[in-house]
């Protein structure tokens, strides 16, 4: 929060509102919006237009965006960047599959992050979304007549870490502070205010340009919490675009290859236009070159029926996901300039067995919210105002003795939350501690992300168990993590911000969680297992240290050999498939030594090991788990 103060004698006018604005930063359209005269609405440019085309053209004399720039698409496809979200906070072989279909040239990365090729030199992804961005905030500040307290900007609810961080990164290159990342899905629910003291599931349709997703949220006690996500990263209104074009290919005779790349944006521009019209119209007459015919309402939706079916499957699959029926849905919240498409909302209608909220109008309805959320968060309305809350999509933890992961905060926690968590070592004598840091449902680390790791070092010798580490994850109110790790006893820390390299598609994002359900059983199993592992090893290791230290001095030859196969016999166990046998070989183990570790500390041998027999230091640390070297 930031104090202001002013000059004696001069208050502040209660009148005068911060101004803050809340942005779509769109795949295919951005748009800008504030609460004025209590209303929240989008604002528009000089034109009169309220969306601006998320494109930008690099030419050799200047910088254009939105409209301008869209128009030059055709003309110069090199320089000029569409669909720029679908890069952010990606890496080279994330998006590998789009190489083909977009025309740039990709070149060195940075953090993983490629960069394109333009006239004007190299641009990051994060640099052409922050020419979007300066445009709004430009005509924000144009028509609010002032500087900007801030900005809630929304992405997609299954953007991960990475690419949260890359929308920041625009923001700030923008000049625009951001006050919070919000979730698509979550404005556009706030939008229709069904936050306002309600409870129930809302399922968010978003059909964009050329992106479908579909959202499932549960709202209680005013926190939006993601049940499930899933949908299409290359389905929505271009691909209806698609359609018509190759209708009217079809009944013209004319060949798409034939044409110039001039005639083809053309050709699109008008299946596009005559796309739209039908929202009005019952038919259209399309005109291109001197060929000229009628398409009726009736055919459009017979071409875009298959597209509009992929949908649905995925909505169906995300109720799925999230265990629910369609009668479980409250409020379907229809979003994105494709649902105007009388066909997608009577067939999501169809489906779920209600009418969709459709009058707020669906390609602004983000934008919306997020100027909603703006308005709360800098301070416009009173604090006993509810503040939005989102969720962690996936669990963050660290890297476990055995290669288990450690939750530390599990999927679905409300943010901004911090949790601690104690560690310890695993060797005598260990100096350092290597820590892992990941993301994922599941138990066994391979199958989860990894985030990041760091190393605390300057850990003073103790015997295995003794040291204390705290671990502090601390997920902030964008959804961004920050890890610290701390030894106790000396106050020596290590810490990182996550910032990894590139993101996880929606598609990984979706399999990992199916992944963690369905391995669930599997993976208790496994985890079972490395710990029963991980607990034998250890034994194994004091034992063996201690023999070799104090065994000749404290044993008699033959209880000295006793004790030497008897370790043997737990280090072969360790090799074992059986949980159950090697657990009760441990103990076995354990309560052989207990006489020899009663010496050894009678014999004050080892004065941090005062007080303990080998059981009891292992009784005292089981409740940390331990981290290797
Ligand atoms: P994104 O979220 O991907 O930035 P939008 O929500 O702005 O995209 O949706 C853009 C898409 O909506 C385009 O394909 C556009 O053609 C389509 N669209 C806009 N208005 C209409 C309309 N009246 N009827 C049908 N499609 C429309
Ligand atoms: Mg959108």
């Amino acid at each position: 929060m930031l104090l202001q103060i002013s000059e004696p004698g001069q208050g502040p006018d209660p009148h005068q509102r911060k101004l803050a604005v809340g942005i779509d930063l769109g795949t295919t359209n951005s748009l800008v919006a504030t609460v004025r005269s209590g209303t929240a609405q989008t604002l528009p440019d000089a034109g009169g237009e309220h969306i601006l085309p998320s494109v930008v053209h690099y030419g050799s004399q200047c910088t254009m965006t939105g409209g301008e720039a869209r128009r030059l698409a055709a003309e110069d496809p090199l320089n000029t960047i569409i669909s720029v979200k679908r890069f952010m906070g990606r890496g080279i072989a994330d998006i590998q599959g789009l190489n083909g279909v977009l025309p740039y040239r990709f070149t060195r990365t940075d953090q993983g992050m490629p960069f394109i090729e333009t006239v004007q030199g190299e641009k990051s992804p994060v640099q052409v979304s922050a020419d979007i961005l300066k445009t709004l905030r430009r005509r924000a500040e144009e028509t609010l007549g002032g500087e900007l307290l801030g900005a809630v900007i929304t992405v997609p609810a299954y953007f991960d870490d990475a690419q949260r961080q890359a929308t920041k990164d625009a923001a700030k290159l923008a000049g625009l502070d951001v006050l919070r990342l919000l979730n698509e899905p979550t404005a556009a629910a706030v939008a229709y205010g069904l936050d306002d003291g309600g409870e129930g599931v809302i399922a968010v349709y978003d059909l964009g340009g050329g992106t479908f997703d579909i959202s499932i949220l549960r709202l209680h006690k005013g926190v939006f919490e993601v049940l499930a996500t899933g949908g299409d990263t290359a389905l929505g209104g271009d691909d209806f675009d698609r359609c018509v074009a190759s209708w009217i290919l079809q009944h013209s005779g004319l060949d798409m290859a034939a044409l110039t790349p001039e005639e083809q944006r053309k050709l699109l521009d008008a299946a596009c236009e005559a796309k739209v019209a039908l929202t009005d119209e019952e038919c259209i007459e399309i005109v291109f070159k001197d060929w000229c015919a009628t398409l009726d309402r009736k055919t459009f939706n017979s071409l875009i029926d298959p597209l509009i079916d992929r949908t649905l499957k995925s909505v169906k699959k995300s109720l799925r996901d999230a265990k629910l029926k369609t009668v479980d849905i409250d409020n379907v919240v229809m979003v994105g300039g494709s649902t105007r498409v009388l066909q997608v909302r009577e067939r999501v209608a169809e489906l779920i067995g209600k009418e969709p909220l459709t009058n707020i109008d669906p390609d602004r309805v983000v934008a919306v919210g997020a100027a909603l959320q703006a308005d709360v968060l800098a301070g416009n309305k009173s604090a006993d105002d509810l503040l939005l809350l989102d969720v962690i999509p996936l669990s963050l933890g660290l890297e476990t003795m055995g290669g288990l992961m450690e939750k530390v905060i599990h999927r679905n926690t409300t943010i901004p939350v911090a949790r601690a968590q104690e560690f310890t070592t695993f060797k005598d004598g260990q100096t350092a501690l290597a820590i892992h840091v990941l993301q994922g449902e599941r138990e066994v680390i391979e199958t989860n992300r990894s985030l990041a790791r760091f190393v605390l070092n300057g850990i003073p010798p103790m015997p295995a168990g003794l040291a204390r580490i705290r671990v502090t994850f601390q997920v902030d109110a964008d959804g961004l993590l920050s890890v610290s790790a701390r030894e106790q006893s000396t106050g020596v820390e290590a810490y990182v911000e996550i910032k990894p390299s590139y993101g996880l598609s929606e598609g990984q994002i979706t399999n990992m969680l199916q992944d963690s359900y369905a391995f669930a059983q599997e993976d208790r199993s496994a985890r079972k297992l490395l710990e029963a592992r991980v607990e034998a090893e250890r034994i194994y290791e004091a034992l063996e240290s201690a023999l070799k230290k104090d065994g000749n001095i404290l044993l008699l030859p033959e209880e000295y050999n006793h004790l030497l196969s008897e370790a043997r016999r737990l280090a072969e166990a360790t090799k074992s498939q059986d949980v159950e046998f090697i657990i009760q070989v441990t103990e076995q183990v354990a309560k052989a030594s207990e006489v020899f570790a009663g010496r050894r500390m009678n014999a004050g041998i080892q004065a941090a090991l005062s007080g303990h027999s080998v059981q009891d230091l292992a009784d005292s640390v089981d409740n940390s788990d331990r981290l290797e070297e």
